[in-house]
Order: C-alpha cells, then sequence, then structure tokens
C-alpha cells in the first residue's frame, strides 16, 4: 500500500462517492408511513387530545421498557429534554451548572436558557467529563452536572458519580447521543437523576425532531411534564391546579412533541435494538481490520461493551494532522469529521462574548462572581478536541463499506504520519 497516492492530491480515491453514514433516518420506511398515515387518519395530532392511548404516551412506555428506567416524557427535541430536567430540579439564575467543555452546544445553551451559568470541565481521554477536574469546579453554587455521552459512548460514570454523591449533587446525563448504549449494564439516561436523549434526524433513532427525558424519581417526571405543558395545563387541569398536592403550582412552556413524532418514534424504537448490533457489528470490524497499523491513538471507552459503535475515533499527533487526516478521509470518500471543528464549546463567539439574544437575559450580569471564559480554561479538552480524527459507523456498513474504511484509515495514515 506504501506510496499510494491521496485522493487529496489528485490520487484515486477508495470510493467514488461519499459512504452513507446515516442511522435511524435511513431506516425510516413503510412502517412509519403506516403509523403517521394512522395518526392523520384519527385527525388527532395532539397526545393531550383523544381518549384512546396516543402513540406519544405508547412511545413513552415503550422507552421505559427498553431502557429498564420507571419514567419517561417525550419532548419536542432533545435541547426541550435538556431545559424540562433543569426545570424539574429548580435550576435558575444565581446556579452554576457543570458540563464538558467539549460538547454539542445546546448542553450549555440549555444551562444558559435556564437562566444559570454554565462551568466548564476539562474532559478525560473518552471526551467526557475528567472526574478529577470536577471534583475542583464544585461549590455552593453548584445546582447540577450534566455528563455528556459523545457519539454512543458513556463517559466515566464511575467517577463522575464518586464526585456528585460526594457533594449531593443532582446529575442530568445528555444521552442525545446515545440512545440504548450501555454502562455496566446500565442504560445511558438511566445512570443519574435525569437522562435526555434526542430524535433530531442524526441520531440513533429519529422523528425529525424529537427528545425524551428519562427519571426513576415520580416527582421529577411530575415536574418535568408539567413544564413542557404550560405549569400543567392538560396534565393536571388548567394552571395545574390539580398537582397541589405534589408540587406548587408554577408557569411552564410548551415542549410537547406531536402525535406524529410520537408515531415514527414509536416505529423507529423498535428497530433500535438491530440498529445497535449493526454499528457495533461494523466497528468491530474495522477496528480489528486497522489493528494497531494506523499510528493513532486510540479514544479511551471507560465500557467497551457498552458502546453503541456509532463512530470510531482517535488522536492525531497534532492538530494540523488531525485536520489533515479528516480532510484526506473525507476526498476517499469516507465519512470523517474533526471533533466540533476541533473547538471547545466556550471557544464560540458567542460565548467567548457571553452574549445572549438582550443582556438583560445575560444569566452571567448579575451572578455573585465573574464566571468568565478564555481559551487555555481546559487544556485537555482543547487538546483532545484539536487532536480529534472521527470516522462515523453506520448500521447499514456492507462488509465492502467496512473493507473500504480500513483501507482508508491505513492509506492516509501511511500517507501522513
Ligand atoms: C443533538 C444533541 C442535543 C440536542 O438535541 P436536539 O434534539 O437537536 O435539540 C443536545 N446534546 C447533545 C450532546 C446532542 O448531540
Amino acid at each position: 500500500m506504501h506510496g499510494r497516492r491521496l485522493a487529496l492530491d489528485g490520487g484515486t480515491p477508495v470510493r467514488d462517492t461519499m459512504l452513507d453514514h446515516r442511522r435511524g433516518a435511513a431506516a425510516l420506511a413503510v412502517a412509519e408511513r403506516a403509523a403517521v398515515q394512522e395518526v392523520l387518519d384519527s385527525q388527532v395530532l395532539f397526545r393531550y387530545g383523544a381518549s384512546r392511548l396516543g402513540t406519544v404516551e405508547r412511545f413513552e412506555g415503550r422507552v421505559t421498557e427498553l431502557l429498564s428506567v420507571r419514567h419517561a416524557l417525550a419532548t419536542s427535541s432533545g435541547t426541550a429534554a435538556l431545559k424540562a430536567g433543569l426545570a424539574a430540579l429548580g435550576v435558575g439564575p444565581g446556579d452554576e451548572v457543570i458540563v464538558p467543555a467539549v460538547t454539542f452546544i445546546a448542553t450549555a445553551n440549555a444551562v444558559v436558557v435556564a437562566g444559570a451559568v454554565p462551568v466548564f470541565c476539562d474532559l478525560d481521554d473518552s471526551l467526557g467529563l475528567d472526574p478529577t477536574h470536577l471534583g475542583t469546579l464544585v461549590n455552593e453554587r453548584t445546582a447540577a452536572v450534566i455528563p455528556v455521552h459523545l457519539e454512543n459512548v458513556v463517559c466515566d460514570m464511575e467517577g463522575v458519580l464518586a464526585v456528585t454523591r460526594q457533594h449531593g449533587l443532582p446529575v442530568l446525563e445528555d444521552a442525545c447521543q446515545a440512545m440504548g448504549s450501555t454502562y455496566r449494564g446500565a442504560a445511558a439516561g438511566t445512570l443519574g437523576e435525569l437522562g435526555c436523549f434526542s430524535l433530531q434526524l442524526e441520531k440513533n433513532i429519529t422523528a425529525g425532531e424529537g427528545g425524551v427525558l428519562v427519571t426513576g424519581d415520580a416527582a421529577l417526571h411530575l415536574r418535568a411534564t408539567r413544564y413542557t405543558d404550560q405549569g400543567g395545563q392538560f396534565v393536571t387541569g388548567r394552571g395545574g391546579t390539580r398537582g397541589g398536592d405534589v408540587d406548587e403550582p408554577f408557569i411552564g412552556e410548551n415542549l410537547r412533541m406531536t402525535e406524529l413524532a410520537g408515531a415514527i418514534a414509536g416505529v423507529q424504537l423498535g428497530r433500535l435494538p438491530d440498529l445497535l448490533e449493526g454499528m457495533r457489528s461494523a466497528k468491530r470490524k474495522i477496528l480489528a481490520g486497522i489493528g494497531d497499523r494506523s499510528g493513532l491513538m486510540p479514544r479511551w471507552i471507560p465500557d467497551r461493551e457498552g458502546d453503541g459503535g456509532s463512530s470510531c475515533l482517535w488522536y492525531a499527533p497534532d492538530a494540523e494532522l488531525a485536520a489533515r487526516f479528516v480532510s484526506a478521509l473525507q476526498a476517499e470518500g469516507i465519512p470523517s469529521a474533526r471533533l466540533y471543528d476541533g473547538k471547545t464549546v466556550y471557544a464560540n463567539p458567542a460565548y467567548v462574548a457571553r452574549r445572549t439574544v438582550s443582556a438583560k437575559r445575560s444569566p452571567w450580569v448579575n451572578h455573585p462572581t465573574d464566571v468568565s471564559y478564555r481559551i487555555g480554561m481546559c487544556p485537555r479538552a482543547e487538546d483532545l478536541a484539536a487532536r480529534a480524527v472521527g470516522v462515523a459507523v453506520a448500521p447499514g456498513f456492507t462488509a465492502n463499506d467496512v473493507e473500504d474504511v480500513v483501507e482508508a484509515v491505513l492509506k492516509v495514515a501511511d500517507a501522513l504520519l
């Protein structure tokens, strides 16, 4: 293989067309169409609109069964599930919420929108919260911790929970990218007080948009449900007045899932075990094919058996090589990406400037201490994000596709490293 010219430099690419890496989206088929048609025929597109058991409620029931968790609340998005979770925990102005320095920006945005201040925690080699740094960030204003399980890899939850339990802090898992992945046999999202999933188009399963919040705690579930329903307009009666024995009335918003989304989500959830098996199998074969020949350092996976398998991720020796490696793989027709452009969330201009839609809405303005963000804050996260090289793995990969990925990674490694 030595000396083969990269497609990036004008050589022949491993593949003529980009390898399709969609998951649930690529599985959308007649069953989803039939389920949507049924809702349309019923003319009830609203979850609290009929006396029959609706698609959203059925979906919630199936989520509790599949993930072995007591309660599930479907929402309009993964971000909505995060917001409902923070609301259920009572997080608001004056509070700090610890989030990983590298994640999809929604994790931190949900905290800001709740009126609280995100505090960024450094990462370990799993790209999850580093428990050691986490311990140093906790203070009397810390109201919650949000670990994120990027690309179906559950972070070091044993380490994270040791810290949060020591301080009595609630954990809201952002498992938006990890539905069906596990950690020591337990489903991602069920390890903390609350867990969130997304059903956006690029996630394991999809309804285009959608989300789910899960919890083992009935009071948190009721509070979250009411929050997503204007305080409980439909769940507990106008103004949430019938919830008085559980909680005081409070003001919420509308983050409800539609019956159309529920219909699609229900069918997709049934596909999840097969989708995961497909990704895991393809990933095992890719890793076996590459062996230790790439010269790249692999991402640490705290529980290998629970890995949902949606990506292979390695660290290149430096940021420049990582960027070049990713461009080279793309040119070979392999779905490769850097990790959020190789940057932390706080490197985003809006976070650097701590700008919300108006200064009046800024949670930092009246915060008791100056929480500002600067490059260098979380050095390990900055370094890992800059050097990460990801390759997407999809359940639809054929034996040939797997061979192409292996060939391309080795070809590019041979040329660049
Ligand atoms: C996708 C995602 C979200 C937000 O989900 P939406 O459904 O797009 O609102 C939040 N956190 C992470 C880590 C995500 O990947």
